[in-house]
């Protein structure tokens, strides 16, 4: 059981993040949940949690697109013993025409704000004298698709900041790893059908069949469940040495 610990998951009121935190409350780790809103309904899934799982479940408001809130989210959740890197946007569009306020974004969440929580995280790890660095890239952190740069750029990079984590914890009881999930049907592929329509002048049934799945032999959306499922399992101490590697849940994916 994970009861004792408090796992810090950022991004985490909706989709994969919320998910993980679902799954983590389960195991009996009280929950820290976040986005950069601060909306009635971001404080109700932690009371929701709270009530179903019986472990503490907060809600702190921080943008991870901002180095300085990400580094004050570790520090008011107190303590951080299972820190999930989830925060993550994305936009889909060719080099020439990407808005560099865009690349600059998700470069900033997607990676950026990884460095700053984990920099906060480590010291509060050592002192507790365990820990787990779970960074949630992609099946894009491991290869490419069009339109997609500074996303895959992002997911990429997170992969060899887990390393370093990874080398960096090694001798400690400390691992990093990442998971890299194939697609999960959330908000924020929902929202990258319509670009991906226009892309590839296809209907909502042909991206979601040819150019999403297409890639994922299974031919099934993996499900925040699985994902929570992952995330539980390299928090446990059969994972005790699974460090500095990835772990696809990707129907297949990266296989091809
Ligand atoms: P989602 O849009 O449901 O979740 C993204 C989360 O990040 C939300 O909670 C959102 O509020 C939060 N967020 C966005 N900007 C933020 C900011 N500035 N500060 C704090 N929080 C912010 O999508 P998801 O699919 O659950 O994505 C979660 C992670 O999983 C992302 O890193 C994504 O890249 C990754 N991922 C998703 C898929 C997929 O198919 N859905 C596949 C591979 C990887």
């Amino acid at each position: 059981s994970l009861s004792g610990k408090t796992a810090v998951i950022t991004g985490s009121n909706s989709g994969i993040g919320l998910g993980m935190a679902w799954a983590l409350a389960r195991a009996g780790a009280d929950v820290v949940l976040n986005s950069f809103t601060d909306d009635k309904a971001d404080h109700a899934l932690a009371t929701e949690i709270a009530l179903e799982t019986g472990v503490a479940a907060r809600y702190i408001q921080a943008d991870m697109s901002k180095g300085d809130q990400c580094r004050a989210l570790i520090e008011e959740a107190g303590s951080c013993d299972i820190l999930v890197n989830n925060a993550g946007i994305q936009h889909v569009a060719p080099i020439p025409e990407f808005p560099s306020e865009k690349w600059d974004a998700i470069i900033a969440i997607n990676l950026t704000s990884a460095f700053h929580t984990t920099a906060v995280a480590l010291p509060m790890m050592r002192k507790a004298g365990w820990g787990r660095v779970i960074n949630i890239s992609s099946a894009h952190g491991l290869t490419a698709s069009p339109f997609k740069a500074a996303y895959i750029a992002a997911k990429h990079g997170i992969v060899g900041l887990t390393k370093t984590t990874a080398l960096e914890t090694a001798q400690e009881p400390i691992t990093a790893n990442a998971i890299c999930p194939g697609y999960v049907l959330t908000p924020i592929v929902e929202k990258q059908i319509p670009d991906t329509m226009k892309e590839y002048d296809m209907s909502r049934e042909d991206v979601i069949e040819k150019v999403m799945l297409t890639r994922q032999p299974s031919k099934e959306f993996a499900t925040v469940e699985q994902l929570g499922g992952t995330a539980t399992f390299l928090c446990s101490d059969a994972a005790a040495q699974i460090t500095g590697t990835t772990i696809s849940v990707d129907g297949g994916w990266t296989a091809l």
